[in-house]
């Protein structure tokens, strides 16, 4: 059985309520709502912690991969007014921006020349403006002027609104944009995959079946993508488990997800916390819990897993490691939705990241947008 290869900590596995269920998920792939429940809801996170790093390791032994990555948030204007979001601004709000063409370009070449970043992460509002010309634009541009810059771009919440935009299906959108120069889909805009939770935060955004459809459009197209979960909101255990397992099912039939990433929702400056519904992040203990269940979970199906440094900050993401995550995320230069919470500072380099990792005693490798490793330092 899986735990009994783990010989040093049999003793202290052995007796535990969870072991059951761990050894059937990992050993027999049988992964039930009751069983995803008990393990989110376990104290226990010293036990799953555990288990978490042994499959990490066993993967990927002492190396910790990151991407040179800017983030452009190319405009603030939103018409979705989502009640956990800081960054947008209503259309024609004197702080509202639209990033032009040439901007988003010249933003690119000097991230290329000074950080030599690998991908762009380009995601931003809902901004009714916009049609499909001005994404293809700027991705031919960004695929001519800078071939080895992967676009990891719009949510498909995104998508979906473009399609809105353009009158046509978000097949087509997934289709125009894959030939412009789009490589991989960012998971955002999934929040909880449950629309009880999305009608009481996010209740004009897409359906929980919406997302998965156009990431089942996506994977079809072989546009790989990225899965998350924003947890810390309304949601209860029990619809954080759901939202896993239908992640996990989409994964079976696509195997399109690349990597999974869990953030814990930021409250400043948002609407939810105004209205005191929640007034302040769940912070660690739930941040390495849901590391070591994702990474039990997603075992042999989701190869990565992201610490979420940008709302925990570096010192949990190198707890992170310890947990089951494998993926430090990318160095995030420009970022602006999670800065408008005030939160922290959202700037990391290359060069912290690399620190924080061999301060661990562990390879930093630089990747690409694929998880292929280009750099060992
Ligand atoms: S989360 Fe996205 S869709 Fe929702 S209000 Fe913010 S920018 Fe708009």
């Amino acid at each position: 059985m899986f735990l009994q290869n783990i010989q040093f900590f049999e003793n202290s596995l052995k007796n535990s309520d969870i072991d059951n269920i761990i050894n059937n998920m990992v050993n027999n792939n049988d992964i039930r709502l009751n069983d995803i429940v008990t393990l989110l809801e376990t104290k226990d996170i010293q036990h799953l912690g555990i288990v978490g790093n042994y499959l990490r390791e066993h993967l990927y032994g002492k190396t910790v991969t990151f991407i040179n990555n800017l983030i452009l948030n190319y405009t603030n204007v939103c018409i979705t007014y989502c009640k956990f979001c800081a960054f947008y601004r209503p259309p024609n709000h004197y702080e509202s921006y639209t990033v032009s063409k040439e901007e988003v370009l010249n933003r690119i070449i000097f991230a290329k020349s000074n950080f030599n970043i690998k991908q762009v992460l380009f995601q931003g509002g809902h901004n009714p403006k916009l049609n499909i010309e001005y994404y293809e634009e700027i991705f031919k541009t960004i695929t001519d002027k800078c071939p080895d810059v992967a676009i990891h771009g719009l949510s498909a919440s995104e998508i979906d609104m473009i399609s809105k935009v353009n009158r046509s299906s978000t097949v087509e959108v997934l289709q125009r944009l894959k030939e412009s120069g789009l490589t991989t889909l960012p998971g955002a805009g999934a929040e909880i995959l449950d629309d009880e939770v999305k009608k009481a935060i996010s209740p004009l955004k897409i359906s929980s079946d919406t997302w998965l459809r156009i990431m089942e459009e996506a994977h079809k197209q072989d546009i790989k993508s990225s899965a998350t979960m924003m947890y810390g909101t309304v949601e209860t255990v029990e619809q954080r488990a759901r939202h896993l397992l239908k992640i996990l099912e989409l994964q079976r039939k696509t195997n399109g997800f690349m990597a999974f990433i869990p953030w814990s929702f930021e409250p400043n400056k948002t609407e939810i916390q105004d209205k005191g519904v929640v007034n302040y992040p769940l912070g660690g203990f739930e941040l390495l819990k849901m590391i070591s269940v994702s990474r039990i979970i997603f075992n042999g199906l989701i190869d990565h897993l992201q610490s979420s440094w940008l709302t925990n900050g570096v010192g949990m993401a190198q707890l992170a490691i310890f947990h089951g995550s494998d993926d430090f995320g990318g160095t995030l230069i420009g970022e602006e939705v999670v800065s408008a919470t005030g939160a922290r500072s959202t700037e990391l380099l290359a060069s912290n990241i690399i620190n924080s990792i061999k301060s661990m005693n562990f390879i930093p490798a630089e990747r690409n947008n694929k998880y292929e490793i280009i750099k060992r330092y």
